[in-house]
């Protein structure tokens, strides 16, 4: 038996060591244990091909808590965060095209051309979310009340909830209620006409989602990913310089500066529980580590199912855990280009590249492509969210090449005919390139490499259960205190010691150190002895 550590980590990812730094800074012994031989779990930039860096599953950052960016001095550790303009080009399957800037006048003036209506409806529009979102965003940082409790710091979460709404003013207050459990798709045709701009606007309430645009609730998920964007920004697009893994190492230096021992290749067998307490863990190989808390990164179904076990917890708490819908929807295809695409209408080089390209030319094209999922099947035509981060920093790939970086939607962890084996990996492989050229014709011929990672190597590489990109679905029965389960959303398990500071945690997934960071508030807040 190693340690005594004031704190185990189980998991390198981003919340992970968000997590573990604060506990150093703190004072805590910690020690950080993760399975891969690279830090930084779905936040990582990896050599697919020597010579090109891919962000292999992330390659957006979502809203970085400000908080962790300052107090663990990232910048200083060489964090550059890179917002793109325009943050989206949308090709529409007319031949036209749609630009997203940051700037929402720019924003107004592309727009006219495909629908004066849509031009005018923009900036009230973008007003409207930005509010929305700056609720979610209080919601955010607050620990969830315990709905079965009778601790006064949950009503205070509440009433911090119930000022940020009225602080809006009675229309604007109203008007976020009603739309926040609608379906995305019905909010957009309130507002717009052009099938291009509703499908592109509706992709980022269905990313990561076993849903279509037509489901009830999306436009909350649309929200999540419009959380700190700010100014009227839609579909905001940062990357981090060098790759997403550059957050990842940056995050690892100052936890180490704060005195964090992080070791890879190291999976975690199980905790060890006694007397309902958690002591320490027990690697894969033989060893144990003793702690006195022992904090979890994986997913909440890894963490009380393999780590833990289901003998060691109430039925009733596992009966909520097997409940969790995971349903992975995910793929990702990698691809070295010796020249950059050329699309229909746009054929030369330009701004157009700097931000994702998405495939969503209309709602019911997204739609579509979810049928194909929910009969068990990849979509023939998916919906595409496409990044070439070579294009604004060269430096990832080798000189006069691109690296491309598609997340493919929809790809169901579960099929109904056969498995994803090596054939089903091609085909999806296939699937996305074939759409993709469809609007730039000369893709195939500028392939030079391809590597895809299907919702079960997102599985078997991250740790991901059912490959699902946010360990756990954003859906509205799973989010805030009901995140995982409802009776434990505040960080805190059933096991005395155990913790969970991961996605699977409230506010839930995306590369933003929320979770992390509410994580560590909590486990501080319960002593340091
Ligand atoms: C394909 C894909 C695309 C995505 N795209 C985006 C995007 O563009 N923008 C965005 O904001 N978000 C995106 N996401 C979501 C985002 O990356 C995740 O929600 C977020 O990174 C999760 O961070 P985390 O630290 O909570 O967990 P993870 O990053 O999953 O980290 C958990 C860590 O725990 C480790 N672990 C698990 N079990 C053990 C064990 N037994 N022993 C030791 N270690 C263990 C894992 O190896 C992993 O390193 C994407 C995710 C994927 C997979």
């Amino acid at each position: 038996m190693t340690g005594p550590y004031d704190a185990i980590v189980i998991g390198a990812g981003h919340n992970g060591l968000v997590t573990a730094a604060y506990l150093g800074r703190a004072g805590l012994k910690v020690l950080v244990l993760e399975r891969r031989e690279v830090i930084g779990g779905a936040a990582v930039t990896e050599q697919v091909f020597p010579g090109f860096k891919f962000d292999t599953a992330a390659h957006r950052i979502g809203a970085l808590h400000p908080a962790v960016v300052r107090d663990l001095d990232l910048k200083r550790h060489g964090l550059e965060v890179v917002h793109a303009d325009p943050t989206v080009f949308a090709p529409a399957s007319d031949g036209r095209h749609l630009l997203l800037w940051r700037d929402p006048k720019r924003t107004v003036e592309a727009l006219r051309e495909m629908s004066p209506a849509d031009a005018e409806a923009w900036i009230p529009f973008s007003e409207l979310i930005g509010k929305a979102a700056a609720v979610l965003r209080a919601a955010w940082s607050a620990t969830p009340p315990e709905v079965t409790g009778n601790d006064p710091r949950d009503l205070w979460s509440v009433v911090k909830l119930g000022v940020g709404l009225r602080r809006l003013g009675k229309r604007d207050m109203v008007e976020v209620m009603r739309i926040l459990p609608m379906a995305v798709s019905e909010l957009l045709g309130d507002w717009f006409e052009s099938d291009v701009l509703k499908g592109t606007l509706a992709a980022a309430g269905i990313a990561g989602m076993f849903q279509g645009p037509m489901a009830a609730g999306t436009v909350y998920a649309f929200l999540h990913h419009h959380v700190g964007a700010g100014g009227g920004v839609l579909r905001p697009t940062a990357r981090v310089r060098g790759g997403v893994g550059e957050l990842t190492r940056a995050l690892a230096v100052a936890a180490r500066g704060h005195g964090v021992d992080i070791r890879t290749s190291q999976p975690v067998e199980r905790v060890i529980v006694k007397d309902g307490r958690a002591t320490g863990v027990v690697l894969s190989s033989g060893e144990e580590v003793a702690a006195a808390r022992v904090v979890s990164n994986a997913d909440p179904r890894r963490t009380f199912f393999d780590l833990v076990g289901p003998t060691e917890l109430d039925p009733e708490f596992v009966r909520k855990v097997t409940n969790i819908r995971f349903k992975g929807v995910c793929a990702k295809v990698h691809l070295v280009l010796g020249e950059l695409p050329r699309f229909s209408g746009v054929p030369e080089a330009g701004p157009h590249l700097n931000g994702v390209i998405s495939i969503s030319p209309s709602l019911e094209y997204l739609e579509r492509a979810y049928d194909d999922a929910k009969y068990g099947a990849a979509s023939r035509r998916p919906y595409l969210e496409v990044s070439i981060p070579s294009v604004t920093d060269p430096d990832v790939a080798e000189s006069g090449k691109h690296v491309m970086s598609i997340v493919a939607q929809y790809a169901p962890y579960r099929l109904k005919e056969g498995e994803w084996d090596a054939a089903a990996r091609e085909r999806l492989g296939d699937a996305v390139v074939g759409t993709l050229s469809e609007y730039a014709p000369n893709l195939e011929s500028a392939i030079l490499h391809r590597h895809v990672l299907t919702p079960l190597d997102l599985e078997e590489t991250y740790g991901l259960s059912e490959g699902n990109i946010y360990h756990g679905e954003h859906t509205l029965d799973q989010l805030f205190f009901m995140r995982p389960v409802p009776g434990s959303a505040r960080y805190r398990t059933p096991i005395e010691g155990l913790y969970l500071c991961g996605a699977g945690t409230h506010p839930g997934g995306g590369v933003t150190g929320f979770p992390g960071y509410n994580a560590a508030r909590e486990i501080l807040r319960d002593g340091k002895g």
